[in-house]
């Protein structure tokens, strides 16, 4: 179980460049599909490390409470980024990822 003020440190950081996120900047979040690997049961409101292989890094992900957020519905993790770069740069990542590891 992680401790809130470790929580709220990630709800402000960059899930790419690690890069603090300022309270009056914009976060660029986006909702992802985990693979079936990762056990996200009970972990609602909660975040869990992924591992990206390729890179050696690790990336902070937010479980979304689906009942209290429906724009989350039909997404297992939100990522929170600090800009649409970062954003990007974390989905081409994933995606070359899921490439690799998965058929
Ligand atoms: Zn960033």
């Amino acid at each position: 179980m992680m401790d809130n003020s470790k929580k709220d440190q990630l709800l402000h950081t960059c899930a790419w460049c690690t890069q603090e996120i300022d309270e009056n900047e914009d976060i660029f979040g986006f909702g992802a599909n985990a693979s079936h690997d990762i056990d996200l049961e009970g972990k609602e409101g909660e975040f869990v490390s992924l591992n990206l292989s390729l890179r050696d890094k690790t990336v902070f992900a937010l479980v979304p409470e689906k009942t209290k957020d429906p724009s989350m519905a039909g997404f297992d993790l939100l990522f929170i980024t600090c800009s649409e770069h970062c954003a990007q740069s974390l989905k081409d990542e994933m995606d070359i990822e899921r490439q690799v590891f998965e058929d």
